[in-house]
């Protein structure tokens, strides 16, 4: 027994040993891992007791503890310091947890008992908790199919295979159209406008390529910067065209025929399952429950952002008249000159803030907004073992000293780290035979490291996202739930931004930045002058884009609630969907559906609502802190308990109207927007 992922681990509080792991153990750890898991589901199925909650609903949530321990190291660390070959093995043992699950889902003798359960639900005297992890289960097995007839389940699982295989190619096909297209410029004089560290990567891709001059190309760290900084137009709407028709050129790399196929199987998939739409079967355990309400959210946005739009249109138009653009404000320009205007009206850059925010104080102030608002105390620990020396662990403490959670840290670009910042967790909160179990959550973040002269200060953006994963991080630290799968972050997909989205919100108050944020040369106070022009600055052109995103949510819902086999024309279903929100003149052979991989990709189909749906929940909440006191403890508290400490084990809705006293309404959000 010489694999240290199957052992007990001998750690204070369980923590993995990092130092110990070695990439070989991985592979052989999640076979026996998954072998005895699935002895353990076998015994829940063969079961000779009747099925009960507890000894098949709680009994499966508690099933394959190890597994669920190995995959999160394997997968935490292949994100955050990773090398080839742990790529290469979470390849390997990818598919293999993903059969395993499959094969939970198609046992059924395990539906046949939790339907038995399912049917008796309103005699067994369930709590809240109970019931929620109840519908969680029998719905997943229902939407793996594990309710239809022999015969009708083979066309299932002929749909969800041609499925997956279809949105790959979809997303293969965007993938290749968008490295297949370069812009090549041969003459300086075309480079006007482009910042020296653009023109820079250019000159390096084109180095790359063995070519003369410089390459621009449909990647965003490529595609933006040049829409937004290029004099030329020409050359900006060469670009523009390029990126909005890929996949949309009427040869073998075309979409328009996968988009209707994966239309067409998702409806199919749906009406096997007993639902009118895709929406309605994706939607039923949201928090927005039913496409109705997802339309009538976006409806009532509409008005109000489309008012928004068309006047920062109009400014945009009036702006870039009078510095000399002649004729419309075409798609090619808009970047161009928002980035223009939005610097002679504000005049507030990074260069300006990052003095102020050096990452020491933005931990310790970020540490005490939640020592002010939950009493939570933060305690360094450095005997727990790490995957890299510069990652720090914490023990989080309630205000009686009770130990509620581990916390990692681990800030700085590495090779090995995937870019971006993300919250994640090696073991979640959960409650086994009375015993709590401390979850054990990471934040992982790629912020500039310090150098010999200079701390590491944070960009405006990075402040942010440090709030942003800090409430994610307290959602998966406060959690005080039963079962695992409910607990922390475990919620639906239109509520899990709340906490993270509405810790965000305290970098624009003079109340709490004034606690803290000093200069780290002079020491002097940020100046309220410039947190006035950052609050100013972010509501600048979101009348416009508000009114995009409600574009794309209204495209999104259009294509998932038809309830008839689709067989037209690809762009002119587009058109009508996207009529209202259009405020550019019609551009040719353009198509959004055709590259919108969120859609026909990845996993936001009927989802993409909640983008928004999010932010009028998180100004919703703030709102009720500042009408309250911002650091108001008995309203910090009902967040915490009602949401915070909650995770999944009641409707979203229930858990937001407990802290709030009402329905979240979208009126905070457009008086933050600037909308109203
Ligand atoms: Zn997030």
């Amino acid at each position: 027994m010489s694999n240290i992922l199957l052992t007990k681990w001998s750690t204070p509080y369980g923590t993995p040993p990092f130092h110990l792991f070695k990439t070989v153990h991985y592979r052989t750890a999640a076979e026996e891992a998954i072998k005895s898991a699935s002895e353990e589901v076998n015994a829940i199925s063969e079961n000779k007791e009747p099925p009960t909650f507890e000894n098949t609903l709680a009994a499966l949530d508690n099933c394959g503890e190890q597994l669920t321990r190995i995959a999160a190291v394997l997968f935490n660390l292949n994100n955050a310091e990773t090398s080839g070959e742990l790529q290469a093995v979470a390849q390997e043992v990818s598919p293999l947890i993903t059969r395993f699950s499959n094969d939970i889902t198609l046992n059924e003798k395990l539906f046949a008992r939790i339907k038995t359960v399912y049917e008796s639900r309103e005699s067994l005297n369930l709590s809240t908790e109970q019931k929620m992890l109840l519908d969680k289960k029998y719905r997943d097995f229902l939407l793996g199919g594990a309710g239809l007839g022999a015969d009708r389940r083979a066309r299932f699982r002929e749909i969800s295979e041609e499925l997956s295989g279809l949105t790959l190619k979809f997303e293969e096909n965007v993938l290749y159209e968008t490295n297949s297209f370069e812009l090549h410029i041969e003459d300086p004089s075309d480079l006007a406008g482009l910042p020296d560290d653009i023109i820079e990567m250019a000159s390096m891709e084109a180095g790359k390529r063995v070519k003369k001059g410089w390459i621009f190309t449909l990647n965003y760290p490529s595609y933006l910067p040049f829409m937004q900084y290029a004099e030329n137009r020409k050359l900006r709407e060469k670009m523009h065209k390029a990126y909005s028709s890929r996949a949309f050129h009427g040869d073998e790399r075309d979409n328009r025929k996968l988009v209707s196929l994966i239309v067409n199987l998702r409806l199919e998939m749906a009406k096997m399952l007993g639902f009118g739409n895709f929406a309605e079967m994706v939607l039923g355990d949201r928090m927005a429950e039913n496409p109705s309400k997802v339309f009538s959210f976006l409806e009532e946005l509409f008005e109000p952002s489309k008012k928004a739009a068309v006047k920062d249109f109009g400014e945009l138009k009036e702006f870039a008249r009078a510095n000399g653009h002649a004729g419309d404000i075409e798609r090619w320009d808009w970047a161009f000159w928002s980035e223009k205007f939005k610097k002679a009206r504000y005049n507030i850059d990074d260069e300006i803030l990052k003095p102020y925010f050096r990452l020491e104080s933005v931990q310790d102030a970020v540490f005490g907004l939640a020592t002010r608002l939950y009493g939570l105390n933060f305690r360094e620990n450095t005997s727990i073992p790490v995957y890299h020396s510069e990652v720090t662990t914490w023990e989080i403490y309630d205000e009686d000293n009770r130990l509620l959670s581990m916390l990692y840290l681990d800030f700085h670009p590495r090779k090995g780290k995937s870019g971006g910042a993300w919250m994640t967790s090696y073991r979640d909160q959960k409650r086994v035979y009375g015993r709590n179990i401390i979850p054990l959550i990471s934040i992982v973040s790629n912020f500039t490291r310090p150098t010999e002269t200079k701390p590491s200060l944070l960009t405006f953006n990075e402040l942010t996202t440090f709030l942003h994963e800090f409430g994610h991080a307290l959602h998966g630290m406060l959690s005080q739930c039963t079962y695992e799968s409910l607990s922390g972050t475990n919620v639906a997909r239109d509520f899990v931004e709340l906490p993270s989205q509405f810790m965000e919100n305290w970098a624009f108050e003079q109340e709490w930045l004034d606690t803290w944020a000093v200069h780290f040369k002079t020491g002097e106070k940020i100046p309220a002058e410039i947190i006035r022009k950052i609050k100013e600055a972010s509501t600048f052109n979101e009348g416009y884009a508000c009114n995009r995103q409600l574009g794309f949510g209204f495209l999104d819902m259009a294509w998932h609630t038809v309830t008839e086999p689709f067989n037209n024309d690809v762009a002119g279903f587009e058109a009508s969907a996207t009529e209202r929100t259009e405020l550019f003149p019609e551009a040719e052979s353009t198509n959004m559906s055709c590259s919108f991989t969120h859609l026909f990709g990845g996993g936001y189909a009927a989802g993409y609502y909640g983008y928004k749906w999010a932010e009028v929940l998180d100004a919703d909440a703030f709102k009720f802190f500042q009408e309250s006191g911002l650091f108001n403890r008995e309203v910090a508290n009902s967040f915490r308990r009602n949401i915070l400490e909650k995770g999944g084990s009641d409707k979203p809705m229930n858990l937001y109207t407990n802290f709030r006293g009402k329905e979240p309404s979208i009126g905070a959000f457009l008086e933050r927007s600037g909308l109203k």
